[in-house]
């Protein structure tokens, strides 16, 4: 099972759509190093991988100590990052959003850190976040990136979707041309199954994990800075105080709201095969379904 810690909602950079800048009001102060201890000795027993979010979880000032202390306790350690400010001890696995790198004034100082993880035998997930602005040219440098440089590539819509069907198409082209070229590629979070034409769809479900609903409820959690608070996912915010673990499981806690997310969804989708055979969910539980372009019928899904 794996626990996300976001030991800050502060970042060093300004991505648009980025969930943390509306948690940040409301957990200003980072986890302290009491609080992770606490943490770790909370859910050390049934928990062996740790991973760091944030915000920049490179931003918090205890991260080096705190991946030292976890591989001292033989856990698997994780972090998510925009990839600008170096680690000076390096986890298990990295996963850099490759987006960044596209920007000429992050370049190269994530390239050269880039490889410093490399050289130290660190994992390295490159994560494309996908939106209708992600244009051919970075379609290119994203895979010359993940030849350099990927051990995995991971590829996920960025929320809230536009009101586009182009990210399917971009989607299918990344994802294909990376696997062409050997490389791992998973489409993360729920992504709606309408984005993709029949051939598309069974590329991409056979070959890059594609899945229209995600996998809540599960055991995995997210702990906030407050070292109190956790929640089923980082985007959806659904709060239960840590307590609540000592009677329940965290699929048991959160299942009754989630359903409830899943079974009051968007009209929209409520005629569509993928929904009506639980195969989709109409995207990420935290966003409704934007009101895609008129050519864009689900009910006739129904007949494909
Ligand atoms: S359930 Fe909704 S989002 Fe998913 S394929 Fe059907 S219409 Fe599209
Ligand atoms: S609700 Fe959205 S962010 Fe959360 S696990 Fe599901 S797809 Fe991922």
């Amino acid at each position: 099972m794996l626990l996300y810690i976001i030991p800050t909602y502060i970042c060093n950079l300004d991505c648009k759509k980025c969930y943390s800048k509306k948690y940040l009001e409301e957990y200003p102060n980072n986890l302290s190093w009491t609080n992770f201890i606490n943490i770790y000795k909370f859910f050390n027993l049934k928990y062996n991988n740790f991973a760091f979010i944030g915000g920049e979880p490179t931003k918090w000032k205890f991260i080096n100590e705190s991946i030292l202390f976890l591989h001292n306790k033989n856990k698997y350690v994780s972090i998510f990052t925009n990839g600008i400010i170096p680690l000076n001890v390096v986890p298990d696995n990295l996963i850099i959003t490759g987006n960044n790198i596209f920007d000429p004034k992050l370049k190269d100082n994530i390239i050269n850190n880039l490889l410093f993880y490399k050289e130290n035998g660190v994992k390295i997930r490159l994560r494309f976040n996908i939106d209708i602005t992600f244009e051919k040219e970075h379609l290119h440098e994203a895979i010359s990136l993940s030849k350099l440089f990927a051990d995995f590539v991971s590829i996920s819509i960025l929320y809230p979707m536009d009101n586009s069907h182009d990210y399917g198409n971009i989607i299918f082209e990344l994802s294909k041309k990376l696997h062409y070229n050997s490389i791992p590629v998973t489409i993360i979070r729920a992504t709606p199954l309408c984005l993709f034409n029949q051939e598309q769809r069974e590329f991409l479900i056979s070959n890059c994990k594609l899945r229209g609903k995600c996998s809540l409820p599960t055991n995995s959690l997210v702990i906030n800075p407050d070292g109190q608070t956790i929640q089923p996912c980082v985007e959806l915010n659904l709060k239960r105080d840590i307590s609540d673990l000592l009677k329940y499981s965290p699929k048991r806690i959160f299942t009754d709201e989630l359903n409830k997310i899943r079974f009051n969804r968007d009209y929209k989708c409520n005629t569509c095969k993928f929904f009506i055979n639980d195969e989709c969910w109409g995207g990420c539980l935290s966003y409704l379904l934007p009101n895609l372009k008129s050519d864009f019928n689900p009910s006739q899904l129904l007949k494909s």
